[in-house]
């Protein structure tokens, strides 16, 4: 019998569904973790000038030079680590799954995560540990060391601060997972911005660490610009499997612009953080809501009087979208997720949100 053609894909993938992006037209969008705010328009125009005489006809620099010397300086790696720049760091994750993907490996994280861990070690045909968290969304360190013990991840992945739940792990809980890790550590600090804590100095203390960042949450996600950072013989290990050229022109020349005017995006980071605090402490005071804590540029929150699909419809509806989390329960059952956006467009969100659940 004749195959179908699509039965030459395998069955693993074939079952997956792909990243589903919600369609934003004509919405306050608030579901993505995005920045808000674009470059001024004095910069964009100075930037323009750059990009008008980019080399578009010659393949990028391979290993992006200038571009990874400027951000060793600005995030404050360590001389003696080594560094590799992916695609967005969804690449990099990638990557390195790609690279300890030996048949009975297996990748640990945690439940909720940030779904590209799971997506990534199903596509890459690697074993998906989801260690659930507590109830608040901390690590359970009985449960966690049991997995490691039982398991032996040849990588675990930390997000710190977590996506979806906003909020840093206990810094010495993490440290004893490093300890007890047998193989590769990755912390994940796409929102340090909105955090401003750091394992990066313990790279020089934990071989086994790698810290993974990206310019994605601070204003660049357009971009497509990530990092990762550890000791160089396993960096190099990575190296050999990124496709040569993944960081084009057009990002290279952007970033090494952006990183000259820093002060703007930590600038806006700055004015993001004032208004977390400021939508949280809103939320706060509405009863039928518990709101979790947050370091990062979002908010996640339950709603306790009505169906959280309808409390997002109607905040759609409002013109503000933000994500429902779909769950009918467990720890995210009934749970939204608000990205936090300029003060104009947060006023929208709460002014939605207090007519959805009133
Ligand atoms: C958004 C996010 C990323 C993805 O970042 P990109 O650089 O845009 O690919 C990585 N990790 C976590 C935890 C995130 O929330």
């Amino acid at each position: 019998m004749q195959k179908e053609l699509t039965d030459w894909v395998r069955p693993e993938i074939k079952k997956l569904v792909a990243y589903p992006v919600a369609n934003a037209d004509g919405l306050i969008k608030l579901d993505a973790m995005e920045n808000p705010y674009g470059l001024p328009h004095s910069l964009q125009q100075a930037l323009f000038q750059r990009l008008v005489s980019a080399p578009l006809n010659r393949y990028p620099d391979p290993g992006a030079k200038v571009l990874t010397k400027i951000l060793i300086k600005q995030m404050d790696i360590p001389v003696e680590k080594a560094v590799i720049l992916g695609n967005g760091s969804d690449e990099l994750i990638q990557l390195l799954v790609m690279a300890v993907a030996r048949p009975g490996a297996c990748l640990l994280s945690f439940e909720p995560g940030f779904v590209m861990y799971r997506m990534i070690a199903e596509f890459v045909g690697v074993q998906y540990i989801g260690v659930p968290l507590t109830t608040d969304f901390n690590l359970d360190m009985a449960v966690t060391c049991e997995a490691i013990k039982r398991y032996q991840p040849a990588i675990i992945f930390i997000a710190y601060p977590n996506n979806p739940s906003a909020n840093l792990f206990n810094a010495d809980n993490i440290e004893e997972i490093i300890r007890l890790a047998p193989g590769l550590v990755v912390v994940d600090e796409a929102y340090h911005p909105f955090a401003q804590t750091s394992f990066m100095p313990k790279l020089t203390e934990f071989d086994n660490l790698l810290i993974l960042r990206t310019v994605s949450k601070m204003g660049l996600a357009g971009i497509r610009l990530g990092l990762l950072c550890g000791l160089p013989k396993i960096i190099n290990e990575i190296d050999k499997i990124r496709l040569p050229y993944n960081i084009n022109v057009l990002t290279q020349t952007v970033a090494l612009y952006v990183f000259e005017n820093i002060t703007i995006l930590e600038q806006q980071a700055s004015q993001i953080r004032q208004q977390r605090s400021r939508v949280y402490t809103a939320m706060q005071a509405i009863s039928a809501l518990e709101v979790f804590p947050s370091q990062a540029n979002f908010i996640l929150f339950r709603v306790l009087n009505k169906a959280a699909d309808d409390v997002f419809e109607s905040i759609k509806r409002a013109g503000v979208l933000i994500k429902n989390m779909k769950a009918e329960q467990g720890v995210l059952k009934h749970c939204l997720r608000v990205t936090i956006g300029t003060p104009e467009e947060n006023n929208a969100f709460l002014a939605a949100l207090e007519t959805a659940i009133n």
